[in-house]
């Protein structure tokens, strides 16, 4: 299923021993006045903890708020999953307890500076540029040693 026209932004950094995150986005489409959405709130579209690392997340807002998705991968970070490994297994979790189809992107960074990534979004379309479409989900990469950052694409998770 193709994304919906999301502009969801989530942002990780690791400096040092200190890590955090942000999420900007514009909601859902035809979002209630006053909706607050996963995106603000802590434990779902974003957490970050120097003792395991930062996850956040896009897509259904509405959705994501009953599995604080972002504090689970980050649980599994602690525990030692690598970030690739934790976004997979709370998306296993989520499609587990969920019989419908749900959109959900999430990016991870642990304290080493590894990074991994989930989504469920098998196709996305870039706004910015009508003739681009991604095979998944696409992120950005920016680690020290590179001269710049790197577009990436994350696949739908099976
Ligand atoms: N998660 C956001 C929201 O529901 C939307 C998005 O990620 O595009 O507000």
């Amino acid at each position: 299923m193709q994304h919906q026209s999301h502009d969801t932004l989530g942002l990780i950094v690791l400096d040092g021993d200190d890590i955090s995150c942000g999420v900007s986005t514009s909601g859902m489409p035809n979002k209630h006045p006053g909706r607050v959405g996963d995106s603000a709130l802590p434990g779902n579209g974003l957490y970050a903890d120097v003792t395991g690392g930062a996850a956040c997340c896009s897509g259904d807002g509405d959705f994501i708020l009953k599995f604080c998705p972002a504090f689970h991968v980050v649980q599994l970070l602690k525990q030692g999953k690598e970030p690739k490994e934790a976004c997979k297994i709370v998306i296993s979790d989520m499609k587990n307890r969920s019989s419908d189809y749900f959109e959900i992107s999430i990016i991870a960074v642990n304290m080493k500076g590894e990074y991994g990534t989930g989504t469920t979004v098998e196709s996305w379309k870039d706004p910015l540029e009508k003739d681009k479409t991604y095979n998944g989900f696409p992120y950005v990469v920016w680690t020290s040693g590179m001269d710049e950052p790197v577009c990436l694409c994350q696949e739908t998770s099976t």
